[in-house]
């Protein structure tokens, strides 16, 4: 099989695996957006994925990102793309962040809030955000404590270049799919705590490549998977 050949066949094997998942837990596989995760993918690759069809591609750097997502846009044949920025955002990268991409899934403090919804504002755009939420103890990776989620929640509400559309969060990893399960499982929770709170139609981004089946079971509408669809980086 060709590189494309062989793309399509690991895709679509997914999207079977996306929406058995889906059943298993009766849910509709059209509430899953797949996202693939193009970190570190070499852009003929994604170039492949998205002729292959794939129009959700998920970077975690804007440097790498500001060159794939120039050359898709050179492409005009394609029907339009949406970016997922994924990976960590500091505060010095939101110009460039709120410029380029579609959704941004890593919002994890007031004062970064500020600062897209400012930018949002200068490109006279309403900028998709997602609030990336740490649901273990662990200092090296980023996002809030779900403690302090509500008092987020407000105050983004009040930032007009901003629109909330859901929780995102990245368990520890674990060998064994299922033990993510009950990270997946409180993120629906807290995400019902926040409907209680007067908010709806908020989505989930959790899962990954070893673990999107168990977290669609749990309530999953976004899984962002890179080693299942390019193999290893
Ligand atoms: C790299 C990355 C992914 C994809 O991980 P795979 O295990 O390759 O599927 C998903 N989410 C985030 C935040 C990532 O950084």
């Amino acid at each position: 099989m060709s590189d494309k050949a062989s793309l399509i066949d690991r895709v679509n094997r997914i999207y079977k695996r996306i929406s058995d998942a889906a059943m298993r837990a009766d849910r509709n596989p059209d509430e899953v957006t797949l996202i693939a995760v193009t970190k570190h993918i070499p852009m003929g690759a994604v170039a492949q994925a998205i002729d292959s069809g794939l129009r959700h591609l998920g970077e975690s750097y804007i440097q790498e990102a500001v060159r794939k997502i120039e050359a898709s846009n050179d492409n005009q044949s394609v029907t339009r793309l949406s970016w997922h920025l994924i990976g960590h955002l500091q505060k010095n990268k939101v110009r460039q962040a709120v410029g380029l991409f579609d959704v941004i899934h890593c919002l994890d403090s007031l004062e970064l809030a500020r600062e897209i919804d400012l930018h949002a504002a200068k490109l006279g755009k309403v900028q998709r955000v997602l609030i990336q939420v740490k649901l273990a103890d662990e200092h090296t990776k980023s996002g809030i404590a779900p403690d302090m989620l509500p008092t987020l929640i407000d105050d983004i509400a009040t930032l007009n270049h901003l629109r909330l559309e859901g929780l995102m969060t990245i368990p520890p990893y674990l060998d064994d799919p299922q033990e993510g399960r009950p990270y997946f499982r409180q993120l629906n929770h807290l995400r019902d705590k926040v409907y209680s709170m007067g908010y709806n139609n908020l989505g989930l981004s959790m899962g990954m490549s070893n673990d999107y089946e168990v977290a669609i079971e749990e309530g999953a509408t976004m899984v962002r998977i890179g080693t299942a669809i390019f193999g290893q980086r």
